[in-house]
């Protein structure tokens, strides 16, 4: 199956536009006629323009109000204006043209007028060796469910008039997608994706403004492929994708998250099915990863000294040195943090310039060239290391802004492999256990982008997404996981400018995890112990404190000791929370501490107004 992108999916004029859906990997393209209008090209060297991106035009689109206009002037003006289209359309070197269904207000309906009008048009449009394909639109006047535009293709009988499906159309309306299993494959000339998040709004609105790519919403993509795949179709399967965020985007972004989600919505239905077809690709499985193994920072030597000794004051071990690179490991429970101020470091520049910065995450998996095949193949940036035999073990891809995603072999010894031991693992009894999250902060437009990221190419799955009250506006948290939790990633955005994630993101900071939260069996003996080795938690109000009192049935021997430690508290439908937090370090990151009891899912959103209070709080004593 080719794969294809309308043009006013994407931010840019039309020579932008084929930029970037040249490069994200796209065969084809769906001129929409307002970009080739506004395009100082004639449509020859537009022609031109488009396979010398190596692309060709799979649809033109749209065209209006043609079907079911009364006898007279107004419908011989439909089919003069066809025929007008129809001659561009041969200049461009397309095919194939859209009719959506009418609007019209002289419109008269009637699926045998509409046959007729069709069966007509299919005469016109076979002298011209051009065919049409139509399209229910879901608020079209009369013909707005795609059932009954195959019956209008059904009657009107012509080999040059086929059906166009669109799953925002169907599934928008709630459609049952098994109702295309009737439609011969050969009879359905195009088909056009979007998926849309789940808002009750008015169906237009919903569909110009918020539609978004296969998986980033949460229509039925997959049942209509399905359906799709049933009939034997085996055309292009196009984006056509209206999103308000979309077109003031990057386009090269944008063009590239939809040939992953494409190319990931094709695999997954070859996977589904019994009745393999050769044009869809095969992507290795999908990675499942179970741990993190390592969390990496970029730091100049002197920070790497200071954030040593915080790492110390939370019970890590410095219990490695790499043997031939200026990195240090420290080892708590099963979290392995590397400190890496060596100085040929991909980031130790970007370091010396704004302070620490989380330069790579290694995910174990089970067959890491696997997993980095896989990734390549969803659009993810391959990053080429120095020659080094150790560095060529464990593939890498780039992740939020410059830093690396590792995949590490469960079988590797990497410690045992690069590292000289100088020192045993500490047997403290009281440690932290793993990392129960990563918290990464970006954009808000690179929301979307990173959760297909990671929910394509991992095993991973989506939550919805959530408000978090920053003292300056709103931040969206989005939760990416493993089906088993044992990998957590939030993602933070905001457009608030003045929002601690906004200034984060936009700040130059040079990376993009802001917190690592580490899993404790026991917060208050884990706090007992930092305070012990003198860590300093970030301190909470009196008001914080008699607040949970009013709203939570604790004890008091147990709101005591929250208050002592300074140690949050958040329930959800399933169990309890008790977190606390480290005071920033570097230039705005973190740590967090976190307990779940009974099952608790949630990330602590309802306290993240306290905890960036309390950091503003003592930013401010600290800067004055
Ligand atoms: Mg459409
Ligand atoms: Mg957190």
């Amino acid at each position: 199956m080719k794969t294809s992108i309308a043009t006013v999916s994407l931010s840019g004029d039309l020579r932008e536009k084929l930029d970037a859906i040249s490069k994200a990997g796209f065969d084809g393209i769906e001129i929409f006629e307002q970009d080739f209008i506004s395009f100082d090209l004639n449509p020859t060297d537009v022609k031109n323009m488009v396979s010398d991106h190596g692309l060709e035009i799979t649809l033109f689109q749209p065209f209006r109000d043609f079907e079911g206009l009364p006898e007279g002037i107004l419908r011989q003006r439909a089919f003069s204006r066809a025929q007008h289209k129809f001659d561009l359309m041969v200049k461009l070197g397309t095919d194939l043209m859209l009719v959506c269904s009418s609007l019209h207000p002289a419109g008269l309906g009637g699926i045998d007028r509409c046959a007729d009008d069709f069966s007509a048009l299919g005469d016109i449009a076979k002298q011209y060796g051009v065919r049409v394909g139509y399209e229910a639109l879901a608020w079209g006047k009369f013909i707005n469910d795609h059932r009954d535009a195959w019956e209008v293709v059904r009657r009107a009988g012509h080999s040059h008039i086929g059906l166009i499906l669109d799953s925002f159309h169907t599934l928008g309306r709630r459609i049952d997608p098994n109702s295309i299993r009737v439609i011969p494959g050969d009879k359905i000339f195009f088909v056009q994706l979007a998926d849309a998040p789940a808002i009750d709004m008015d169906l237009l609105y919903w569909s110009r403004h918020f539609r978004n790519m296969p998986g980033e919403g949460d229509l039925d993509l997959n049942g209509f492929m399905d359906a799709v795949y049933a009939t034997g179709y085996d055309g292009p399967l196009s984006l056509e994708i209206f999103n308000d965020q979309f077109r003031r985007g990057d386009a090269k972004m944008v063009a590239q998250d939809g040939h992953r989600s494409l190319i990931y919505l094709m695999d997954e239905v070859r996977r589904r099915t019994d009745r393999p077809l050769k044009s869809l690709p095969a992507l290795p499985n999908n990675v499942v990863t179970t741990a993190v193994h390592y969390v990496e920072f970029a730091c100049a030597s002197v920070s790497a000294q200071t954030l040593g000794a915080l790492l110390s004051k939370m019970g890590f071990v410095n219990v490695g040195q790499h043997k031939s690179k200026d990195v240090s490991r420290y080892q708590s429970g099963e979290v392995n943090i590397l400190l890496n101020s060596d100085q040929q470091g991909r980031l130790y520049k970007t370091a010396c310039e704004h302070g620490v910065v989380v330069s790579e995450i290694a995910f174990v998996v089970d067959d890491a060239n696997a997993a980095f095949k896989r990734a390549i193949m969803l659009g993810a940036e391959c990053i080429t290391l120095p020659a080094d035999s150790s560095e060529s073990e464990f593939p890498a891809i780039r992740g939020g802004a410059d830093s690396l995603i590792r995949f590490v072999d469960s079988e590797l010894d990497l410690w045992g492999s690069n590292f000289n031991v100088i020192s045993s693992t500490s047997t403290k009894p009281v440690t932290i256990k793993a990392i129960d999250h990563i918290a990464q902060t970006m954009g808000y437009d690179e929301m979307l982008s990173w959760t297909l990221f990671f929910t394509t190419i991992f095993e991973m799955h989506k939550s919805k997404m959530v408000d978090v009250i920053d003292p300056d506006g709103v931040v969206k948290s989005q939760v990416v996981s493993t089906y088993d939790h044992s990998v957590q990633l939030t993602l933070n955005g905001s457009d608030a400018t003045r929002t601690s994630a906004h200034q984060f993101a936009s700040g130059g900071h040079g990376g993009s995890v802001q917190h690592l939260a580490f899993a404790t069996d026991d917060a208050v003996s884990l706090a007992r112990e930092f305070r012990r080795l003198g860590f300093q938690i970030l301190p909470q109000t009196e008001n914080y404190y008699a607040d949970i009192s009013a709203r939570f049935d604790l004890p008091e021997t147990e709101l005591e000791l929250l208050r002592k430690f300074n140690i949050l508290y958040d329930e959800d439908e399933t169990g309890t929370a008790l977190h606390f937090y480290s005071t920033n370090f570097g230039n705005g990151l973190f740590f967090e501490f976190i307990e779940r009891r009974s099952g608790y899912r949630g990330f602590g959103a309802a306290n993240a107004p306290f905890r960036l209070a309390a950091q503003r709080r003592i930013s401010k004593l600290n800067n004055s």
